[in-house]
């Protein structure tokens, strides 16, 4: 490694340092964004306790710099889908209580949950069968979730009074025992099925005195009879919406992610020219083209359309072609003075995640997720 050692070489001080990064491709991730949506989330529900959803590192964005944004913040609790993104967090000082959506997948785990005060979804009587079997070196913090109609995990309604029951037999395993459920399709506004979970679980706790969970983040917004003692957002808390027909702003969100490259090249063609793998699009006329430096290998989706929009010298460019692993390819001829080096905004302020979703025939937590890890986050 030459240039390593050199001193005098020009290139040295960018090819050692750690954090080099060549290729333009980055997610800025907007702190003050988080805070604005997390407000948002007490504002529409204000007397609920606020545990934050930060499974699959936080919806891509950073889990331990998320969760530090929001522990700062003062949210409640923190939730996610197992003992590994836990542990993580603990290990990066992350003191608040973290709750495990698929509580263990095998006993074995449970020495570290009680050591590490972590606390568990139990959504099975396999489960809690489990639980009777093993020692726990402290008693635990649970959560019983009930099955009130999403028919995916939790315990049917009428199997909550044996299992309460069950629990309540070990205090020295468990400490405290709170309910959860979870909605369908509360992304509806329209959709009553969310008034007949939330009726259903109501009404099977009779007098049962515990602390309930039903919203998630479209319940947060648009559904009154979930609130409860705890809400559960997490999409909401990363500027998209919950919703299956509005986008972020329009919910008063504001965008955390702000997916970037810049331009690499820009070449004129002729009409009739084609354009990128499978020479899927072709020139109308002749026309500037820019190559953006991101694509499907960085998460960016391979179905996003020609036509989507990117945004590139404040300005909404259409993509144009199929995109590539590692490129994009975009019309300039609504720009005629954009250069090489350009920064592009993939989604962010100002093209919505949620536009580039619908587009792309998915949703914004599958895109948000996606981003692969040689995407670098950098927070501001
Ligand atoms: C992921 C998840 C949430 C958060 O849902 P959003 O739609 O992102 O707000 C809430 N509760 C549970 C059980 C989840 O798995």
């Amino acid at each position: 490694m030459e240039y390593a050692t050199s001193v005098t070489n020009d290139f040295t001080p960018a090819l050692t340092f750690k954090h080099y990064q060549s290729r333009p491709a980055q997610a800025l991730i907007d702190l003050s964004a988080l805070r604005h949506n997390l407000q948002r989330a007490r504002q529409a529900a204000p007397t609920q306790r606020i545990m934050a959803v930060i499974k699959a590192n936080a919806y891509g964005h950073g889990s331990i710099t998320v969760a530090h944004c929001l522990a700062h913040a003062g949210v409640d609790a923190l939730a996610v889908a197992c003992i590994e993104e836990a542990l993580e967090l603990r290990a990066a000082g992350i003191a608040l209580p973290i709750v495990l959506l698929e509580g263990f997948f095998h006993p074995d785990e449970l020495l570290l949950i009680a050591q590490q005060h972590l606390q568990i979804v139990l959504h099975s009587p396999q489960q809690i069968d489990a639980l009777m079997r093993t020692k726990v070196p402290r008693p635990l913090s649970v959560w019983l979730k009930l099955d009130s109609g999403m028919h995916r995990l939790g315990l049917f309604l009428d199997e909550l009074h044996s299992s309460w029951q069950r629990l309540k037999a070990v205090p020295e395993k468990v400490s405290h025992i709170r309910l959860m459920t979870h909605l369908a399709c509360a992304d509806e506004r329209n959709n009553n099925y969310t008034e007949q979970q939330c009726q259903a679980f109501y009404r099977r706790l009779n007098n049962l005195e515990a602390e309930c969970s039903i919203a998630n983040s479209a319940g947060i917004l648009g559904w009154q009879c979930s609130h409860a003692a705890w809400g559960r957002p997490g999409i909401m808390l990363y500027g998209a919406s919950p919703f299956c027909n509005t986008q972020g702003f329009e919910e008063n969100l504001k965008p955390v992610m702000h997916l970037r490259s810049a331009l690499i090249s820009i070449k004129h063609y002729q009409v009739g020219d084609s354009i990128g793998y499978g020479a899927a699009w072709r020139c109308p006329e002749s026309m500037p083209v820019g190559i953006v430096a991101i694509g499907y290998g960085d998460g960016y989706p391979r179905h996003a359309p020609t036509g989507t929009p990117v945004w590139l010298n404040g300005q909404r460019v259409p993509l144009i072609g199929r995109v590539s692993m590692d490129m994009l390819a975009v019309d300039l001829r609504p720009l005629t003075h954009a250069q090489v080096g350009d920064p592009v905004e993939l989604w962010g302020a100002g093209v919505a995640i949620d536009e580039v979703a619908r587009l792309a025939g998915t949703i914004t937590y599958e895109l948000l997720t996606q981003i692969s890890p040689r995407v670098p986050r950098i927070p501001f």
